[in-house]
Protein backbone atom coordinates (compact mmCIF):
# COMPACT_ATOMS: atom_id res chain seq x y z
CA UNK A 1 0.00 0.00 0.00
CA UNK A 2 2.50 2.84 1.09
CA UNK A 3 6.09 3.10 2.39
CA UNK A 4 4.47 3.10 6.45
CA UNK A 5 3.42 0.02 7.94
CA UNK A 6 -0.21 0.94 8.77
CA UNK A 7 -1.90 0.39 12.35
CA UNK A 8 -4.41 -1.94 13.69
CA UNK A 9 -7.23 0.11 13.58
CA UNK A 10 -6.27 1.35 9.56
CA UNK A 11 -5.52 -2.35 8.28
CA UNK A 12 -8.36 -3.77 10.27
CA UNK A 13 -10.53 -1.04 7.60
CA UNK A 14 -7.87 -1.19 4.79
CA UNK A 15 -6.52 -4.77 4.39
CA UNK A 16 -7.39 -6.34 1.80
CA UNK A 17 -9.54 -3.92 -0.10
CA UNK A 18 -8.63 -1.08 -2.71
CA UNK A 19 -11.24 0.25 -4.33
CA UNK A 20 -12.68 -1.85 -7.05
CA UNK A 21 -10.39 -1.39 -10.56
CA UNK A 22 -13.14 -1.69 -12.53
CA UNK A 23 -15.74 0.13 -11.03
CA UNK A 24 -14.89 1.93 -8.51
CA UNK A 25 -16.51 0.61 -5.79
CA UNK A 26 -15.66 1.41 -2.75
CA UNK A 27 -16.60 -1.13 -0.18
CA UNK A 28 -15.84 -4.18 -0.71
CA UNK A 29 -17.96 -5.66 -3.62
CA UNK A 30 -19.78 -9.28 -2.97
CA UNK A 31 -18.21 -11.45 -5.91
CA UNK A 32 -21.30 -13.84 -6.25
CA UNK A 33 -20.12 -16.11 -8.44
CA UNK A 34 -19.12 -19.57 -8.20
CA UNK A 35 -16.76 -20.05 -11.29
CA UNK A 36 -14.06 -17.40 -12.88
CA UNK A 37 -13.12 -17.31 -16.72
CA UNK A 38 -10.25 -18.90 -18.01
CA UNK A 39 -8.30 -16.28 -20.29
CA UNK A 40 -7.64 -19.45 -22.92
CA UNK A 41 -7.13 -23.26 -22.11
CA UNK A 42 -3.23 -23.13 -21.34
CA UNK A 43 -4.38 -20.96 -18.70
CA UNK A 44 -6.68 -23.14 -17.59
CA UNK A 45 -4.44 -25.92 -16.78
CA UNK A 46 -1.52 -23.90 -15.83
CA UNK A 47 -4.39 -22.56 -13.00
CA UNK A 48 -5.36 -26.61 -12.48
CA UNK A 49 -2.00 -28.02 -11.78
CA UNK A 50 -1.21 -25.08 -9.43
CA UNK A 51 1.53 -23.56 -11.67
CA UNK A 52 -0.16 -20.37 -11.87
CA UNK A 53 -2.19 -18.36 -9.56
CA UNK A 54 -6.06 -17.56 -10.19
CA UNK A 55 -9.24 -18.06 -9.47
CA UNK A 56 -10.76 -20.91 -10.58
CA UNK A 57 -14.05 -22.12 -8.59
CA UNK A 58 -15.33 -20.88 -5.26
CA UNK A 59 -15.04 -24.18 -3.56
CA UNK A 60 -10.52 -23.28 -3.71
CA UNK A 61 -11.02 -19.48 -3.77
CA UNK A 62 -13.53 -15.97 -4.36
CA UNK A 63 -11.89 -12.50 -4.59
CA UNK A 64 -14.43 -11.35 -1.92
CA UNK A 65 -13.42 -14.49 0.36
CA UNK A 66 -9.84 -13.51 -0.57
CA UNK A 67 -10.14 -9.86 0.90
CA UNK A 68 -11.73 -11.53 3.90
CA UNK A 69 -8.53 -13.52 4.31
CA UNK A 70 -5.89 -11.16 3.72
CA UNK A 71 -7.34 -8.43 6.40
CA UNK A 72 -7.19 -11.14 8.90
CA UNK A 73 -3.86 -12.55 8.12
CA UNK A 74 -2.86 -8.56 8.77
CA UNK A 75 -4.70 -8.15 11.90
CA UNK A 76 -3.29 -11.55 13.20
CA UNK A 77 0.64 -10.96 11.41
CA UNK A 78 0.58 -13.99 9.67
CA UNK A 79 1.61 -14.86 6.11
CA UNK A 80 -1.73 -16.24 5.06
CA UNK A 81 -5.19 -16.96 5.62
CA UNK A 82 -7.71 -19.41 4.45
CA UNK A 83 -11.83 -18.27 5.36
CA UNK A 84 -14.19 -21.24 5.41
CA UNK A 85 -18.05 -21.56 6.11
CA UNK A 86 -17.54 -22.39 10.18
CA UNK A 87 -14.71 -22.49 13.12
CA UNK A 88 -15.18 -25.98 13.26
CA UNK A 89 -14.37 -26.35 9.55
CA UNK A 90 -11.20 -23.83 10.22
CA UNK A 91 -9.71 -26.33 12.74
CA UNK A 92 -11.23 -29.37 10.81
CA UNK A 93 -9.60 -28.96 7.98
CA UNK A 94 -6.66 -27.52 9.98
CA UNK A 95 -6.07 -31.03 12.03
CA UNK A 96 -7.14 -33.00 8.67
CA UNK A 97 -3.80 -31.31 6.86
CA UNK A 98 -1.36 -32.87 9.33
CA UNK A 99 -2.70 -35.35 11.12
CA UNK A 100 -3.98 -39.14 10.23
CA UNK A 101 -4.83 -42.16 10.98
CA UNK A 102 -2.71 -43.25 13.81
CA UNK A 103 -1.06 -39.65 14.68
CA UNK A 104 -2.08 -37.99 17.89
CA UNK A 105 -2.87 -34.55 19.16
CA UNK A 106 -2.39 -32.88 22.64
CA UNK A 107 -5.21 -30.50 23.64
CA UNK A 108 -6.47 -28.41 26.07
CA UNK A 109 -9.44 -30.14 28.07
CA UNK A 110 -10.60 -26.15 28.52
CA UNK A 111 -12.02 -26.42 25.10
CA UNK A 112 -15.23 -25.03 23.21
CA UNK A 113 -17.82 -28.27 23.74
CA UNK A 114 -17.56 -28.68 19.71
CA UNK A 115 -13.95 -28.57 19.90
CA UNK A 116 -13.84 -31.23 22.20
CA UNK A 117 -16.30 -33.55 19.86
CA UNK A 118 -14.86 -32.83 17.25
CA UNK A 119 -11.49 -34.22 18.22
CA UNK A 120 -13.17 -37.19 20.84
CA UNK A 121 -15.95 -38.17 18.47
CA UNK A 122 -14.95 -37.63 14.98
CA UNK A 123 -11.68 -37.47 14.71
CA UNK A 124 -11.25 -40.68 17.16
CA UNK A 125 -13.50 -42.36 14.71
CA UNK A 126 -10.72 -41.72 11.37
CA UNK A 127 -7.98 -43.04 14.05
CA UNK A 128 -6.29 -39.72 15.50
CA UNK A 129 -6.36 -40.15 19.28
CA UNK A 130 -5.78 -37.10 21.24
CA UNK A 131 -4.81 -36.68 25.01
CA UNK A 132 -6.53 -34.01 26.43
CA UNK A 133 -4.62 -32.14 29.26
CA UNK A 134 -6.38 -30.58 32.33
CA UNK A 135 -3.78 -28.09 33.02
CA UNK A 136 -2.18 -24.69 31.35
CA UNK A 137 1.33 -25.88 32.54
CA UNK A 138 3.61 -26.54 29.44
CA UNK A 139 4.91 -29.11 31.79
CA UNK A 140 1.49 -31.33 31.41
CA UNK A 141 1.46 -30.82 27.63
CA UNK A 142 5.34 -31.85 27.46
CA UNK A 143 4.38 -35.17 29.28
CA UNK A 144 1.56 -36.29 27.14
CA UNK A 145 3.52 -36.15 24.07
CA UNK A 146 4.16 -39.05 22.31
CA UNK A 147 6.20 -40.03 19.03
CA UNK A 148 3.30 -40.29 17.37
CA UNK A 149 1.99 -36.50 18.55
CA UNK A 150 1.73 -33.93 15.35
CA UNK A 151 0.23 -30.91 17.31
CA UNK A 152 -0.91 -28.82 20.01
CA UNK A 153 -4.00 -27.13 20.36
CA UNK A 154 -5.35 -24.74 22.73
CA UNK A 155 -7.57 -21.30 23.26
CA UNK A 156 -6.06 -17.84 23.50
CA UNK A 157 -9.46 -17.43 26.20
CA UNK A 158 -10.82 -20.69 27.00
CA UNK A 159 -14.47 -20.76 27.33
CA UNK A 160 -16.70 -20.97 29.94
CA UNK A 161 -13.51 -21.23 32.50
CA UNK A 162 -11.66 -18.41 31.19
CA UNK A 163 -8.44 -19.63 32.01
CA UNK A 164 -5.71 -18.06 29.19
CA UNK A 165 -3.00 -20.36 27.77
CA UNK A 166 0.92 -20.04 28.10
CA UNK A 167 1.30 -19.40 24.48
CA UNK A 168 4.86 -18.54 24.60
CA UNK A 169 5.43 -21.64 26.96
CA UNK A 170 3.40 -24.11 24.83
CA UNK A 171 4.84 -23.03 21.49
CA UNK A 172 8.82 -23.72 23.48
CA UNK A 173 6.95 -27.57 24.06
CA UNK A 174 5.41 -27.84 20.62
CA UNK A 175 8.81 -26.83 18.97
CA UNK A 176 11.07 -28.70 20.93
CA UNK A 177 8.98 -31.65 19.82
CA UNK A 178 9.35 -30.34 16.28
CA UNK A 179 5.40 -30.01 15.83
CA UNK A 180 3.20 -27.24 15.44
CA UNK A 181 1.21 -25.01 17.84
CA UNK A 182 -2.12 -24.49 16.70
CA UNK A 183 -4.44 -21.46 18.91
CA UNK A 184 -7.99 -21.21 18.67
CA UNK A 185 -8.03 -16.94 19.33
CA UNK A 186 -11.40 -16.99 19.02
CA UNK A 187 -12.43 -15.06 21.79
CA UNK A 188 -9.34 -12.51 22.19
CA UNK A 189 -9.48 -11.83 18.40
CA UNK A 190 -6.10 -9.99 17.47
CA UNK A 191 -7.34 -6.80 18.71
CA UNK A 192 -6.39 -8.27 22.32
CA UNK A 193 -3.86 -11.40 21.50
CA UNK A 194 -1.79 -12.25 17.95
CA UNK A 195 -0.75 -15.65 19.29
CA UNK A 196 2.05 -16.13 15.95
CA UNK A 197 3.67 -13.32 18.11
CA UNK A 198 3.89 -15.38 21.36
CA UNK A 199 5.20 -18.39 18.89
CA UNK A 200 1.95 -19.97 17.80
CA UNK A 201 2.33 -21.46 14.31
CA UNK A 202 -1.02 -21.44 13.48
CA UNK A 203 -4.38 -19.66 14.74
CA UNK A 204 -7.87 -20.24 14.14
CA UNK A 205 -10.36 -18.69 14.60
CA UNK A 206 -14.89 -18.81 14.75
CA UNK A 207 -15.30 -15.50 12.61
CA UNK A 208 -18.95 -16.17 14.14
CA UNK A 209 -18.60 -14.64 17.14
CA UNK A 210 -16.27 -11.03 17.36
CA UNK A 211 -14.78 -10.59 14.50
CA UNK A 212 -18.15 -10.49 12.36
CA UNK A 213 -19.22 -9.09 15.23
CA UNK A 214 -23.14 -8.45 15.10
CA UNK A 215 -24.66 -11.83 15.30
CA UNK A 216 -25.70 -12.57 11.30
CA UNK A 217 -22.60 -14.17 10.08
CA UNK A 218 -20.98 -17.73 9.95
CA UNK A 219 -17.87 -17.84 9.34
CA UNK A 220 -13.58 -19.50 9.98
CA UNK A 221 -10.25 -18.65 9.34
CA UNK A 222 -6.82 -20.29 9.25
CA UNK A 223 -3.56 -18.08 9.65
CA UNK A 224 -0.50 -19.29 9.68
CA UNK A 225 3.19 -17.63 10.74
CA UNK A 226 4.94 -19.26 7.41
CA UNK A 227 7.78 -19.99 10.27
CA UNK A 228 7.00 -23.28 10.82
CA UNK A 229 9.17 -26.16 9.11
CA UNK A 230 6.90 -29.49 8.36
CA UNK A 231 10.14 -32.25 9.03
CA UNK A 232 10.33 -35.00 6.31
CA UNK A 233 10.11 -37.28 9.58
CA UNK A 234 6.89 -36.34 11.11
CA UNK A 235 5.09 -35.04 8.14
CA UNK A 236 6.31 -37.10 5.35
CA UNK A 237 3.22 -36.20 3.31
CA UNK A 238 4.35 -32.36 2.99
CA UNK A 239 7.65 -33.95 0.98
CA UNK A 240 6.10 -36.91 -1.03
CA UNK A 241 5.02 -36.25 -4.53
CA UNK A 242 1.52 -35.16 -4.97
CA UNK A 243 -0.32 -37.16 -7.83
CA UNK A 244 -3.20 -35.20 -7.99
CA UNK A 245 -1.05 -31.91 -8.87
CA UNK A 246 1.84 -33.71 -11.34
CA UNK A 247 4.35 -34.45 -8.95
CA UNK A 248 4.82 -31.63 -6.98
CA UNK A 249 5.71 -31.65 -3.47
CA UNK A 250 4.08 -29.23 -0.76
CA UNK A 251 7.09 -28.22 1.39
CA UNK A 252 8.92 -28.78 -1.73
CA UNK A 253 7.21 -26.37 -4.49
CA UNK A 254 5.27 -23.60 -1.67
CA UNK A 255 7.96 -23.52 1.09
CA UNK A 256 7.18 -21.49 3.14
CA UNK A 257 3.31 -21.16 1.78
CA UNK A 258 3.11 -25.30 2.08
CA UNK A 259 0.54 -25.52 4.79
CA UNK A 260 -1.14 -22.77 3.77
CA UNK A 261 -1.28 -24.35 -0.30
CA UNK A 262 -2.50 -27.59 1.19
CA UNK A 263 -5.16 -25.95 3.63
CA UNK A 264 -6.77 -24.42 0.10
CA UNK A 265 -5.69 -26.97 -2.81
CA UNK A 266 -5.86 -30.65 -0.92
CA UNK A 267 -8.37 -29.73 1.59
CA UNK A 268 -11.18 -27.05 0.37
CA UNK A 269 -10.98 -29.23 -2.51
CA UNK A 270 -11.44 -32.59 -1.08
CA UNK A 271 -13.94 -31.37 2.10
CA UNK A 272 -15.18 -28.45 0.88
CA UNK A 273 -15.91 -25.79 3.49
CA UNK A 274 -16.05 -22.86 1.28
CA UNK A 275 -17.12 -18.93 2.89
CA UNK A 276 -19.78 -18.13 0.85
CA UNK A 277 -18.87 -14.34 -1.30
CA UNK A 278 -21.78 -12.49 0.74
CA UNK A 279 -20.35 -13.76 4.03
CA UNK A 280 -17.34 -12.93 3.28
CA UNK A 281 -18.36 -9.29 3.20
CA UNK A 282 -20.49 -9.08 6.17
CA UNK A 283 -17.59 -10.53 8.12
CA UNK A 284 -15.08 -7.96 6.48
CA UNK A 285 -17.27 -5.14 7.41
CA UNK A 286 -17.90 -6.12 10.58
CA UNK A 287 -14.09 -6.17 11.23
CA UNK A 288 -13.75 -2.69 9.98
CA UNK A 289 -15.10 -1.74 13.88
CA UNK A 290 -13.53 -4.52 15.09
CA UNK A 291 -11.10 -2.63 17.48
CA UNK A 292 -13.60 -0.03 18.86
CA UNK A 293 -16.06 -2.97 19.79
CA UNK A 294 -13.67 -4.90 21.57
CA UNK A 295 -12.49 -1.83 23.74
CA UNK A 296 -16.27 -1.72 24.30
CA UNK A 297 -16.76 -5.17 25.10
CA UNK A 298 -13.43 -4.99 27.81
CA UNK A 299 -14.85 -1.96 29.16
CA UNK A 300 -18.41 -3.06 29.84
CA UNK A 301 -16.76 -6.67 30.84
CA UNK A 302 -14.94 -5.05 33.81
CA UNK A 303 -17.89 -3.03 35.12
CA UNK A 304 -20.15 -6.34 35.12
CA UNK A 305 -17.83 -8.51 36.61
CA UNK A 306 -16.51 -6.39 39.35
CA UNK A 307 -20.14 -5.62 40.15
CA UNK A 308 -21.31 -9.27 40.07
CA UNK A 309 -18.35 -10.30 42.40
CA UNK A 310 -19.19 -7.78 44.83
CA UNK A 311 -22.86 -9.08 44.49
CA UNK A 312 -24.19 -11.47 47.75
CA UNK A 313 -25.76 -13.52 45.49
CA UNK A 314 -22.76 -14.69 43.61
CA UNK A 315 -20.94 -17.57 44.40
CA UNK A 316 -17.74 -16.74 42.19
CA UNK A 317 -16.75 -14.76 38.92
CA UNK A 318 -14.32 -15.95 36.28
CA UNK A 319 -12.96 -13.40 34.55
CA UNK A 320 -9.33 -13.02 34.20
CA UNK A 321 -9.27 -9.39 34.18
CA UNK A 322 -10.40 -9.63 37.95
CA UNK A 323 -7.44 -9.84 40.88
CA UNK A 324 -9.42 -13.18 42.34
CA UNK A 325 -8.92 -14.97 39.05
CA UNK A 326 -5.89 -17.82 38.82
CA UNK A 327 -4.69 -16.02 35.62
CA UNK A 328 -4.63 -12.73 36.20
CA UNK A 329 -0.84 -12.00 36.16
CA UNK A 330 -0.98 -14.36 33.06
CA UNK A 331 -4.16 -12.39 31.67
CA UNK A 332 -1.73 -9.20 32.36
CA UNK A 333 1.17 -10.78 30.46
CA UNK A 334 -0.46 -11.64 27.16
CA UNK A 335 -3.97 -9.58 27.10
CA UNK A 336 -2.79 -5.94 28.25
CA UNK A 337 -6.55 -4.46 26.92
CA UNK A 338 -8.27 -6.86 28.56
CA UNK A 339 -9.25 -10.89 28.32
CA UNK A 340 -12.36 -9.78 26.06
CA UNK A 341 -15.68 -9.65 27.69
CA UNK A 342 -16.75 -13.66 27.63
CA UNK A 343 -16.69 -15.04 31.27
CA UNK A 344 -19.22 -17.06 33.27
CA UNK A 345 -20.29 -16.78 37.18
CA UNK A 346 -21.60 -19.40 39.92
CA UNK A 347 -24.75 -17.73 41.40
CA UNK A 348 -25.88 -19.13 45.08
CA UNK A 349 -29.06 -21.81 44.53
CA UNK A 350 -26.86 -24.19 41.74
CA UNK A 351 -28.72 -25.25 39.11
CA UNK A 352 -32.06 -23.96 39.73
CA UNK A 353 -30.84 -20.62 40.61
CA UNK A 354 -29.02 -20.43 37.15
CA UNK A 355 -31.56 -21.61 35.13
CA UNK A 356 -34.33 -19.01 36.76
CA UNK A 357 -31.81 -15.80 36.32
CA UNK A 358 -31.36 -16.85 32.78
CA UNK A 359 -35.28 -17.35 32.33
CA UNK A 360 -35.30 -13.96 34.12
CA UNK A 361 -33.41 -11.27 32.04
CA UNK A 362 -35.24 -9.54 29.84
CA UNK A 363 -32.37 -6.86 28.16
CA UNK A 364 -29.78 -10.37 27.78
CA UNK A 365 -30.48 -12.55 25.06
CA UNK A 366 -30.55 -16.41 26.35
CA UNK A 367 -29.17 -18.06 22.87
CA UNK A 368 -25.44 -20.49 22.20
CA UNK A 369 -23.88 -17.85 20.76
CA UNK A 370 -20.84 -15.33 21.68
CA UNK A 371 -19.66 -12.14 20.54
CA UNK A 372 -22.18 -10.48 19.41
CA UNK A 373 -22.89 -6.72 20.06
CA UNK A 374 -25.77 -7.35 22.40
CA UNK A 375 -25.25 -9.03 25.90
CA UNK A 376 -26.22 -12.89 25.94
CA UNK A 377 -26.36 -15.95 28.14
CA UNK A 378 -26.95 -19.35 28.56
CA UNK A 379 -26.57 -22.02 30.99
CA UNK A 380 -23.57 -23.97 29.63
CA UNK A 381 -23.82 -27.53 31.30
CA UNK A 382 -28.10 -27.72 29.69
CA UNK A 383 -27.25 -26.84 26.09
CA UNK A 384 -23.27 -25.57 24.52
CA UNK A 385 -21.52 -28.57 27.01
CA UNK A 386 -24.65 -30.79 27.40
CA UNK A 387 -23.26 -33.40 25.21
CA UNK A 388 -20.09 -34.10 27.43
CA UNK A 389 -19.75 -36.76 29.93
CA UNK A 390 -19.77 -35.53 33.25
CA UNK A 391 -15.85 -36.20 34.02
CA UNK A 392 -15.39 -33.93 30.75
CA UNK A 393 -17.83 -31.22 32.30
CA UNK A 394 -15.64 -31.15 35.40
CA UNK A 395 -12.88 -30.82 33.17
CA UNK A 396 -14.10 -28.05 31.37
CA UNK A 397 -14.66 -26.10 34.45
CA UNK A 398 -18.23 -26.37 33.66
CA UNK A 399 -20.06 -26.44 37.52
CA UNK A 400 -23.85 -27.30 37.46
CA UNK A 401 -24.82 -23.29 38.96
CA UNK A 402 -22.51 -21.53 36.07
CA UNK A 403 -23.63 -19.18 33.74
CA UNK A 404 -21.96 -17.92 30.74
CA UNK A 405 -22.15 -14.23 29.67
CA UNK A 406 -21.03 -12.78 26.34
CA UNK A 407 -21.15 -8.96 27.30
CA UNK A 408 -22.38 -6.93 25.03
CA UNK A 409 -21.52 -3.38 23.70
CA UNK A 410 -24.94 -1.66 25.63
CA UNK A 411 -24.70 0.92 28.21
CA UNK A 412 -23.21 -0.89 31.62
CA UNK A 413 -25.44 0.48 33.59
CA UNK A 414 -28.69 -1.24 31.53
CA UNK A 415 -26.76 -4.51 31.42
CA UNK A 416 -26.35 -4.41 35.11
CA UNK A 417 -29.88 -3.44 36.02
CA UNK A 418 -31.11 -6.22 34.52
CA UNK A 419 -28.64 -8.90 35.75
CA UNK A 420 -29.30 -7.07 39.29
CA UNK A 421 -33.51 -7.49 38.45
CA UNK A 422 -32.97 -11.14 37.08
CA UNK A 423 -30.66 -12.06 40.18
CA UNK A 424 -33.41 -10.70 42.86
CA UNK A 425 -36.45 -13.16 40.85
CA UNK A 426 -33.73 -15.77 40.63
CA UNK A 427 -32.73 -16.01 44.06
CA UNK A 428 -36.96 -15.89 45.20
CA UNK A 429 -37.43 -18.69 43.26
C1 LIG B 1 -17.98 -20.89 18.39
C2 LIG B 1 -16.61 -21.38 18.61
C3 LIG B 1 -16.03 -22.33 17.77
C4 LIG B 1 -16.78 -22.92 16.61
O1 LIG B 1 -17.08 -21.97 15.65
P1 LIG B 1 -18.35 -22.07 14.66
O2 LIG B 1 -18.20 -20.84 13.84
O3 LIG B 1 -19.56 -22.10 15.52
O4 LIG B 1 -18.16 -23.34 13.91
C5 LIG B 1 -14.74 -22.73 18.01
N1 LIG B 1 -14.05 -22.24 19.05
C6 LIG B 1 -14.57 -21.33 19.90
C7 LIG B 1 -13.75 -20.81 21.03
C8 LIG B 1 -15.87 -20.87 19.72
O5 LIG B 1 -16.38 -19.97 20.55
Amino acid sequence: MADREYGFRTRAIHAGNIPDPETGARALPVYQSTAFVFDDSADASARFALQKYGNIYARLANPTVASLEERVASLEGGLGAVATASGLSAQYITFASIVGAGDHIVASSSLYGGSITQLDVTLRRFGVDTTFVHSTDPADYAAAITDKTKAIFAETIANPSGEIADISGLADVAHAHDVPLIIDSTIATPYLNRPIEWGADIVTHSATKFLGGHGTTMGGLVVESGRFTYSREKFPLFHEPVHTYGGLQWAGNFGEYAFLTRLRAEQLRDIGPALSATSAQQLAQGIETLPFRMSAHVENAREVAAWLEADDRIESVYWAGLESHPHFERAQKYLPLGPSSVFSFVIKGGRAAGQALIESVNLASHVANIGDTKTLIIHPGSTTHAQLTEQQLEDAGVQPGLVRLSVGIEDAADIIYDLDQALSQAVEA
